[in-house]
């Protein structure tokens, strides 16, 4: 089960996209310096299919994404729930996915459009740092396309 504190839609997270951002409490990664310390805790509503269908009935024509912002309690929900809204009815919306941790298992190759990897490392900075440690990846065709410097563009 996964908990979100909270929603927006957004432009920076996912290059070319207009995108849901749903951020999911219960993270366990801990990192220092960490920008957002209440995700940590446990908190918020069940992150579930009922959820995110309301979701998509109210923002499907604004938006052209569906990021999962954290999940690494729970990957394989985060997966479920990816595939959930690949398989809506309806114009399909691509999924990303930023996860803190390092790898990921093939079976993520095959239900993202989008993700990023990567713990936050305070000394290295994040995706728009050019020394970050996190990677960003477009996934095509089964293939991870490394898109990171395009956060350093902006
Ligand atoms: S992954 Fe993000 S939310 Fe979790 S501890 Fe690290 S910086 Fe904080």
């Amino acid at each position: 089960m996964l908990r979100f504190h909270n929603y927006d839609i957004v432009f920076q997270e996912v290059p070319c996209e207009v995108t849901l951002a749903i951020n999911i409490s219960g993270c366990p990664n801990a990192c220092k310096g960490c920008h957002s310390p209440h995700l940590m805790e446990d908190i918020g509503e069940i992150l579930d299919e009922n959820v995110l269908a309301v979701l998509l009935e109210k923002y499907r024509d604004a938006i052209t994404c569906v990021c999962f912002m954290g999940g690494d309690s729970n990957p394989q929900e985060v997966e479920r729930l990816s595939v959930f809204l690949r398989n809506a009815t309806g114009r399909r919306v691509k999924t990303a996915w930023y996860s803190g941790r390092n790898t990921f298992s093939d079976s993520t190759l095959q239900t993202f459009d989008y993700i990023k990897l990567g713990a936050y490392i305070e000394a290295l900075g994040g995706l728009d740092s050019p020394t970050t440690n996190q990677r960003f990846y477009r996934i095509e065709g089964g293939a991870m396309v490394d898109w990171t410097e395009r956060f350093w563009k902006r």
